[in-house]
């Protein structure tokens, strides 16, 4: 499945996951970081996606820019701190959170096709450091995303081989032998 066709479906969800919050009383601003996070847990799975040219050029931009805004941001916060000490300081969720997802866009990046990120331990990963990042909606909108993407997965062609269930570190391939690529 196309990465377009996967963003169409948790744009649409997210959507509606936002119009259900929103009657349910919630204010319309916490729709926007519902549908972004959507968008992006929609297309995050994929970024081991390295089958046609445009999709390889993306995901390299796309996981190299995580990586940039990552570092940017943890600078910020390092230099608000005047401590670069508070880098890795585990009061700093956010600041964990935000390098643990570029670390993981990388191991994704770098993994074998529907491996890695489309297994249960690398879906927990992914939710639990944007979770971590400290935004509910975000999340929500995130999770729904990520688990779509799965889901579709599983009703394509070859889905019956997607096993999710399956126990998989990053950079493994099915026979769970080291593999990388870029
Ligand atoms: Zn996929």
């Amino acid at each position: 499945m196309r990465g377009r066709q996967h963003v169409l479906i948790g744009t649409t969800a997210t959507v509606a996951t936002g119009i259900g919050i929103v009657s349910s009383g919630s204010s319309i601003v916490n729709v926007m970081p519902i549908v972004i996070g959507g968008v992006i847990g929609s297309y995050i799975p994929d970024i081991d996606s390295h089958k046609s040219k445009a999709a390889q050029m993306f995901n390299k931009i796309l996981s190299i820019s995580i990586v940039v805004l990552a570092i940017l941001y943890s600078l910020g916060i390092t230099l608000d701190l005047e401590k670069l000490s508070s880098f890795f300081n585990s009061d700093n969720p956010k600041t964990i959170a935000v390098l643990m997802f570029a670390v993981l866009t990388i191991l994704g990046k770098l993994s074998p096709h529907r491996m890695f990120t489309h297994k249960w331990f690398g879906t927990m990963l992914f939710c639990y450091s944007v979770y971590l990042m400290g935004n509910i909606y975000f999340t929500i909108g995130f999770v729904t995303g990520y688990i779509l993407h799965i889901v579709a997965d599983t009703m394509t062609k070859n889905g019956k081989y997607l096993k999710f269930f399956q126990f998989k570190l990053p950079c493994r391939n099915s026979k769970n032998k080291f593999d990388i690529s870029w």
